[in-house]
């Protein structure tokens, strides 16, 4: 067997340790004679998965006890109607910061159902920097949406917003890769295939006080009220794949949880960036006080070699770096899953790449 260093955006690298031990109990799980999925979801057995996937991420994120933990289907494009048909009515107005790709379709989304309120638009900037707070047109609405990290450009807010309204984060590729004070939002959301398990399954994380105001006409699988009094579990969840997010968790605590984390990763991305910015080969275009660390997009000085770099990048074991096809070049994602040791191998290959090309 031979794995990869995968830098995929999503589907992204899953820690070998939980796909061993997935592996393991696979065929029959902890003496139940069946594996995790073949079980009812209304199993004590079940259960307790369910209970401890919450109670893990609680402790990892430091949830407080006034916060709802809901595991729902639908991945993270689903909570973009899900958002406005919890917290408004039809004739209610909300505010969206559209940064790049995802928080433009969240708004897009949002629009379908509330009056979406653009605040501000990053486009002008080709998503290059995060538009000036004091341009911002804040109509003052049920919620204020955005994006903490965006995937396709790896823009990256380095701090919170402070707005009046409820704060809604679409945090699909930062969650968990460092702490965060749960109590500045009103509503984070993740589709869990970066940095929490499978995809297809999205983290809601609500304030309760949020809860019990969707509209009549919302869904029930869409309903965040209805997912918490259910115990996420109104349908049959997808069982496996919250096992599987489960282990994650339990991998993260097994490392010291998201200090460590956080830490682990602020010294990727510096690694990678501080190779980018040492050499007149590649290039990040991204405003420095902006870069993800999650994200790391990059290009080379001349794009007539993007597909031998990437040719010659998997015939070394490198995947999936190809930048996201609305802007091209290159992207590494470098999320939990991807370690030091892949960060490394993808700098070595770069400046052999650059010796030989540049
Ligand atoms: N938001 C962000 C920031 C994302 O990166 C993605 C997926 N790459 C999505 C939303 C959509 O997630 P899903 O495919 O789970 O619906």
């Amino acid at each position: 067997m031979s794995r990869v260093y995968n830098f995929c955006a999503g589907p992204a690298a899953l820690p070998e340790a939980v796909l061993t031990r997935a592996q393991e109990e696979l065929l029959e799980w902890q003496g139940q004679g069946a594996s995790v999925m073949e079980l009812s979801h209304r199993s004590k057995a079940f259960i307790d998965v369910m209970e401890q996937a919450e109670s893990r991420l609680r402790r990892l994120l430091g949830v407080p006890d006034d916060y709802a933990v809901l595991f729902q289907q639908g991945g993270a494009s689903q909570q973009f109607a899900a958002v406005p048909l919890n917290l408004s009515s039809d004739t209610d107005s909300a505010d969206y910061l559209v940064t790049g790709q995802w928080s433009k379709k969240a708004l897009a989304e949002g629009a379908r159902f509330v009056n979406a309120n653009c605040v501000a638009d990053g486009a002008e900037d080709n998503f290059m920097s995060i538009p000036p707070r004091d341009g911002w047109s804040l109509g003052g609405g049920r919620y204020f949406h955005y994006c903490p990290n965006e995937t396709i450009g790896g823009l990256e807010f380095s701090d919170v917003p402070a707005v009046d309204s409820p704060l809604v984060a679409d945090m699909s590729s930062t969650l968990l890769s460092r702490p965060v004070d749960v109590t500045q939002f009103g509503v984070i959301y993740a589709g869990a295939q970066k940095n929490i398990g499978p995809a297809g399954l999205a983290l809601v994380v609500v304030q309760k006080e949020l809860l019990g105001q969707a509209r009549s006409s919302c869904p029930a699988m869409l309903n965040w009220e209805t997912a918490a009094t259910n115990g996420s579990m109104y349908n049959t969840p997808p069982t496996f794949a919250v096992y599987l997010t489960g282990l994650v968790f339990e991998w993260l605590e097994s490392l010291g949880g998201l200090e460590v984390m956080g830490a682990i990763n602020a010294r990727k991305a510096a690694r990678l960036y501080g190779h980018i910015d040492n050499s007149d080969f590649y290039s990040n275009p991204v405003s420095k006080s902006a870069r993800s660390w999650m994200n790391v997009p990059f290009t080379l000085a001349d794009s007539a070699l993007d597909k031998v770099f990437l040719d010659e990048a998997e015939q070394t074991g490198l995947t999936n770096l190809k930048g996201h096809r609305s802007v091209g070049g290159m992207r590494a994602s470098i999320y939990n899953a991807v370690p030091e040791a892949a960060v490394e191998a993808l700098c070595t290959f770069m400046s052999e790449f650059e010796q030989r090309y540049g």
